[in-house]
C-alpha cells in the first residue's frame, strides 16, 4: 500500500495562498493535506444581548468579512485541486506527521498554542512512535518577529518609533523575492467520520438578512485584496507622495488611505508582499517620502504596536500595564452609550461613529417612538421610498485621524471616559479590528502611553472643517443635518431656531443637543490630566487606586 505522509494545514489568521510559508511546507513533500479552518463559536455565534449585530467578539460587519474571506481561500485552493476544510468537530482520526500554522502572537493564539503544545506533547509521549509529528509555525503574519526586537533590546520593546527602526533594520527576507504563487497542492487525504463543512452564510449563522443593505462596501478575501493592492501601487505616484497624517479623513467616496487594514488583519494580505511591492514603486521612481509618514511607515507603525504589545504585560489595560499612566478616568455609561451610538450632538464626531456602525443612529432618529423591533420594517420602507437614510453606510472602517477625533473625544479631550471602554467598541465592530494595534493607538490617543502632549486636542467644532468646509461628510453619515446651512453644520445648536425649522432638524428634537460644553469639558480633562501626570511623576508609576481616588 501507499505510505500516505499528510499535514495539517491550520488556517487562523493568514487566509491567503500568496507568501504562506505554513502553507508551502505543509504540502512539500506530502501526499495529502487537510486545510482546515475552525469555525470558534465565540467569534460566529450571535450574541443577541450586545449592543449591534454580531457575536460576544466581533460585529456582523466583520463576521461577514471573515466569511467572504474563507470562501474565496475555497476557491483558490480549489483551483490547486484542494479545498477548505471547515470544523465542527475533532480532526483525530488523519494521519498527519505535520502541523503547520502561522504564528500569532495575539494573546488569544499565544493561549490556544500553548494547549495545542500541550496536547501535541502528550500526544507525542502516548504514542512515542518512531515518526513524531512535526510542528512548523512561521512568523509571516508582520514584517519582522517581535521577539528577535525584543531580544535584541535586551527583552524590552521598544518604545518610540525611531529606536525601533534602529533595532529593526532591513528585514532578513527583503532582498530575494518572496514566493508568491502556488501551481498546485496535495489533494485533500480521507477525512474518515469528520463532518466537513461549506463555508457558512451570515444567515446560515443565524444572524438573518436585515442588515443587508447597511453593510461594509468592503468584501473579504485576498481575491478582493490582492485587487485593491494593485490598485493603490499602479498610482505611482501617490504611493511616493504619501504622507500621512496630511490626507483628509472626511474623503468618502474615495478613502485617503488604502482601505487594506481589514486585509492585513485576517492576512488575506501579507504585509511582506505590500512592502515589496512599495519598494519596487519607490525603485521607479526620483523621490518619494520616508517612515514614519510614508506607507512602508505605516507598515512599520503596524509591527512598531506588535512589538510593543508582545513584550508588554498586560498591554490591554491600565492596571498591571508598566507603560500605561495610571488615570482617574470617569465611569459614565450614559456618555459611553451617546459616544457609542453616535448621538453626542457634535456633528463631526457622530458623522464618524455612523460611519463605523449606523445602526445606532436609525434607532435613535427614527425610532424615538417605537420598539427595536420595527428597525427592519423601517429600513425597508425607507428603501422604497428611496430615501436618503439608504446612504447610511456601517462600514466598520474610518479614516485615521477620524479614529484619532472620536478616540480624543471620548478619552482626554472632552467625556474624559477610560480608553478601555472606547477600546472596546473598536474592537467589536471595526472590520480591521486588531489586538495590538487597536489597543496601542487607544494607549496613543489617550495620552496614557508613547504620546504625552495632553494640550493638544482634535476639537469636534473646528478639526473637521479645516478638510471639508461645506460638511458633506456629515451630510452624508447624518442626513438628518443634510440641510443645514454651511455656517452651522458643525455647531447646529447654534443656528437661530427659524434656520432648523427651515433645514427640517430641530436640535433637541430631531438632532441631540451636544453633551458637554466642549470648551468647559477640554478644559477640565487638560486639568484632570496635568493632576495624573503629577502623580505619576511624583509615585515613580506606583500609582495605586487609592491615589486615584483622591484625584477623582
Ligand atoms: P494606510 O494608511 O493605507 O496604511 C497601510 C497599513 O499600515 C494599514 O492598513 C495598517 O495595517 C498600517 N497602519 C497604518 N496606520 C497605522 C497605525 N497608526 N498603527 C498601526 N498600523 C498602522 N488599525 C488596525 O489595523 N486595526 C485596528 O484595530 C486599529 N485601531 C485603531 C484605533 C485607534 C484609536 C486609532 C487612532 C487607530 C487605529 N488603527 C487601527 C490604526 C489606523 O487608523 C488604521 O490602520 C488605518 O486607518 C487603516 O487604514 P488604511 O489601511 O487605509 O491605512
Amino acid at each position: 500500500s501507499v505510505t500516505v505522509s499528510g499535514s495539517l494545514m491550520w488556517f487562523r489568521k493568514g487566509l491567503r495562498i500568496h507568501d504562506n510559508p505554513a502553507l508551502e511546507y505543509a504540502s512539500k513533500g506530502s501526499t495529502v493535506v487537510y486545510p482546515v479552518f475552525v469555525i470558534d463559536p465565540h467569534y460566529m455565534e450571535p450574541d443577541t444581548t450586545a449592543f449591534s449585530p454580531g457575536s460576544t467578539l466581533a460585529g456582523l460587519n466583520r463576521i461577514r468579512f471573515l466569511l467572504e474571506s474563507l470562501v474565496d481561500l475555497d476557491s483558490s485552493l480549489k483551483k490547486l485541486g484542494s479545498r477548505l476544510l471547515i470544523l465542527k468537530g475533532e480532526p483525530s482520526e488523519w494521519d498527519v506527521k505535520k502541523l503547520c500554522f502561522e504564528y500569532d502572537t495575539d494573546p488569544y493564539y499565544q493561549t490556544l498554542d500553548m494547549k495545542v503544545k500541550f496536547v501535541f506533547d502528550s500526544i507525542q509521549q502516548n504514542y512515542a512512535s518512531s515518526a513524531g509529528i512535526e510542528v512548523f509555525s512561521p512568523v509571516s503574519h508582520t514584517l519582522f518577529n517581535p521577539a528577535d526586537i525584543i531580544q535584541k533590546n535586551g527583552g524590552k520593546p521598544p518604545l518610540n518609533y525611531q529606536s525601533f527602526l534602529k533595532l529593526a533594520g532591513q528585514p532578513s527576507w527583503a532582498s530575494s523575492p518572496l514566493s508568491v504563487s502556488l501551481s498546485l497542492l496535495p489533494p485533500v487525504g480521507d477525512v474518515g467520520s469528520c463532518e466537513i463543512l461549506e463555508v457558512p452564510t451570515v444567515k446560515e449563522l443565524g444572524y438573518g438578512d436585515d442588515e443587508q443593505d447597511e453593510l461594509t462596501p468592503f468584501r473579504g478575501g485576498e481575491s478582493e485584496a490582492l485587487k485593491r493592492l494593485k490598485v493603490s501601487i499602479s498610482n505611482k505616484e501617490w504611493v511616493a507622495n504619501f504622507e500621512k497624517p496630511k490626507g483628509d479623513p472626511s474623503a468618502y467616496v474615495k478613502p485617503a488611505t488604502t482601505v487594506l487594514s481589514p486585509y492585513l488583519k485576517f492576512g488575506c494580505l501579507s504585509s511582506r508582499y505590500f512592502y515589496q511591492c512599495l519598494i519596487d514603486v519607490y525603485k521607479d521612481v526620483k523621490k518619494h517620502t520616508t517612515p514614519p509618514v510614508s506607507l512602508v511607515g505605516q507598515l512599520l507603525w503596524r509591527d512598531f504596536f506588535y512589538t510593543a504589545a508582545f513584550g508588554t504585560p498586560n498591554f490591554d489595560r491600565m492596571k498591571g500595564n508598566r507603560i500605561c499612566k495610571q488615570i482617574p478616568w470617569n465611569n459614565d455609561d450614559e456618555l459611553l452609550a451617546a459616544w457609542r451610538e453616535a448621538r453626542t450632538g457634535f456633528p463631526w464626531i457622530d458623522a464618524i461613529m455612523v460611519q463605523v456602525s449606523s445602526e445606532a443612529c436609525l434607532e435613535i432618529y427614527l425610532m424615538q417612538l417605537l420598539p427595536r423591533s420595527a428597525l427592519p420594517y423601517l429600513v425597508r420602507v425607507f428603501e422604497v421610498s428611496g430615501s436618503a437614510l439608504l446612504q447610511l453606510r456601517k462600514w466598520g472602517w474610518m479614516h485615521h485621524l477620524a479614529r484619532h477625533c472620536v478616540a480624543c473625544f471620548l478619552t482626554r479631550g472632552d467625556l474624559f471616559i477610560h480608553w478601555e471602554k472606547g477600546r472596546d467598541v473598536f474592537e467589536r465592530l471595526l472590520i480591521d479590528s486588531d489586538w495590538a494595534i487597536n489597543n496601542g493607538n487607544w494607549l496613543w490617543l489617550s495620552c496614557s502611553s508613547f504620546f504625552y502632549q495632553y494640550n493638544r486636542i482634535y476639537s469636534p467644532l473646528s478639526f473637521g472643517k479645516k478638510y471639508d468646509p461645506n460638511g458633506n461628510y456629515i451630510r452624508h453619515f447624518l442626513p438628518i443635518l443634510k440641510e443645514m446651512p454651511k455656517e452651522y453644520i458643525y455647531e447646529p445648536w447654534t443656528a437661530p431656531i427659524s434656520i432648523q425649522k427651515k433645514a427640517k432638524c430641530i436640535i433637541g428634537r430631531d438632532y441631540p443637543k451636544p453633551v458637554v460644553s466642549h470648551d468647559f469639558a477640554s478644559n477640565e480633562c487638560r486639568r484632570k490630566l496635568a493632576e495624573a501626570y503629577a502623580l505619576n511623576k511624583k509615585l515613580s508609576g506606583q500609582v495605586s487606586e487609592d491615589d486615584l481616588k483622591t484625584l477623582r
